[in-house]
């Protein structure tokens, strides 16, 4: 009998498990879970809209999903269709490839009110995630607020002040382009606690904010260090010295025309959310870096903005039944391996660090994993998970299903776009029933 493998989670480690697997050759049979009828995880949901060649990898996902040995089950989801238990009776191995997809609090007071999102759901929300369909953000503002030093802060704000020109080859779903368009929204300040050669851009996407049609990257360059110093890989050197640079001239060239500005605010930690129901602004305390850490200085200033989002972390989904690493916030795992018969992959083995080939070796790890520990298919696998599907009425997404949403997406795309999202679970099974 084949060796029955359930993987939860079709993001990038969900992939990249499933390809090792095929390409192993060995006697397996694949099952592809994922809650959302659309597969990709973060590719679709997470990686900016304006960055389409970035998802161009799903190109080679697609190969692995038409494997003839890869069934793929949309809208289906681990703990609200079918539990880890029953998942354990019916496939021999099981790879958890769950990702990541709850935001870390700020924790400071008022973090709670109104106008505080983090960036997995304004991310989620700008990308059509049908989660966040109905967030309706405030962006009746001038000014946003972002807190986080990574390109996932930079994504967010860029997306806010590019121009529509700009935009004309992303996905925006269109409620999002035209909130964001006609957004009065000019200044967006991206704070982080630490200072520039701490940042976590990448260059090409800091080096892309000083080329925007209409925003000026501003920074102050008392900011700036003549160099970088400090305890760096040669590799880790090379890129804070390319940011530095980069940095640099921004603030050589205000480019005063432009009508929006990015602020890039370093050395300010966030210590507390101020307004009442809504936010009305923000509270830093001053930093200085001893260490590599910033510590407070006891100078504050606010910021008067109606939208803060935090980028600064993601969460785990708990999944009743597996144990979580509480220091780690990852799914409790040695290397891979959680239980017998139960293995992780991605975000959730090893948190959410990294570029979307760093959960390749992940992928392969797992997939050996399973080859060493099992050598024959004992349990009943695709046959019986249908059959449980069917008894409870769980409308699953083929992979052939998915494709119809796909097309269908790519007709309804306006001019230079690749596609128009469906953004509910409900329009794409009507599609698919239509
Ligand atoms: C905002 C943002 C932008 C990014 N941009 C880039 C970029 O430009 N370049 C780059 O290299 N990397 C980028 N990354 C990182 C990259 O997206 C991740 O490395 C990668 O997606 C992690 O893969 P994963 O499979 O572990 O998790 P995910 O991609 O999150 O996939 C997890 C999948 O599991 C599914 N799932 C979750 N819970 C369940 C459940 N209970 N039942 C069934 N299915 C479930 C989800 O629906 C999802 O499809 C970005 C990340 C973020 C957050």
């Amino acid at each position: 009998m084949p060796i029955s493998v359930a993987i939860v989670g079709s993001g990038p480690s969900g992939f990249y498990v499933a390809e090792a697997l095929v390409k192993s050759e060995a006697d397996v049979e694949i099952d592809m879970i994922d809650r959302l009828p659309t597969p990709f995880g973060l590719i679709r949901a997470g990686v900016a809209p304006d960055h389409q060649s970035t998802k161009r990898v799903t190109r080679a996902y697609e190969r692995t999903a038409l494997n003839e040995c890869v069934h793929y089950y949309g809208n289906v989801e681990l703990g609200r269709d079918i539990s880890i238990d029953e998942l354990r009776a019916t496939y021999d191995a099981i790879v958890l490839a769950t990702g990541m997809p709850g935001d870390s609090k700020l924790g400071i007071p008022g973090d709670e009110k109104q106008g505080v999102i983090g960036s997995a759901t304004f991310v989620g929300w700008y990308n059509g995630h049908p989660d966040f369909k109905h967030l309706n953000p405030n962006l009746e503002t001038e000014n946003v607020v972002v807190i986080g030093n990574g390109n996932v802060a930079i994504d967010i704000a860029r997306v806010l002040v590019k121009t529509p020109e700009e935009m004309v080859e992303a996905d925006l779903p269109k409620h999002v382009a035209d909130a964001i368009q006609k957004a009065p929204v000019a200044n967006v300040y991206m704070v982080g606690r630490r200072g520039p050669v701490e940042a976590k851009f990448t260059n090409v996407e800091l080096r892309e904010m000083g080329h925007l049609h209409n925003a000026r990257a501003v920074i102050d360059p008392a900011d700036l260090p003549e160099e970088v110093t400090g305890d760096w890989s040669d590799r880790d050197r090379r890129l804070r010295e390319k940011n530095l640079e980069s940095l640099k001239e921004f603030a050589g060239a205000p480019d005063a025309e432009k009508q929006k500005a990015v602020h890039f605010t370093f050395f300010a930690s966030p210590v507390e959310i101020l307004g009442g129901e809504k936010v009305e602004g923000i509270r830093f305390e001053k930093t200085r870096v001893a260490n590599g850490r910033a510590e407070g200085t006891g100078e504050f200033f606010d910021i008067e903005c109606g939208l803060v989002i935090p980028a600064i972390g993601y969460r785990l989904q708990p999944i009743p039944g597996i144990q979580v690493d509480e220091e780690r916030g990852t799914i409790r795992n040695n290397d891979g391996r959680v239980s017998e018969g139960v293995y992780v992959a991605g975000w959730a083995k090893r948190g959410p660090t990294g570029v979307i080939g760093t959960n390749k070796p992940d992928g392969k790890t797992a997939a050996a994993e399973i080859l060493e520990d099992i050598q024959e298919g004992v349990k009943p696998g695709r046959a019986a998970f249908e059959a449980t599907l069917q008894e409870r009425n769980v409308r699953w997404i083929s992979y052939t299903d998915w494709q119809q949403i796909n097309d269908a997406e790519v007709a309804n795309a306006p001019p230079g776009s690749p596609r128009e999202k469906f953004v509910t679970v409900d329009d794409m099974l009507d599609l698919l029933a239509n």
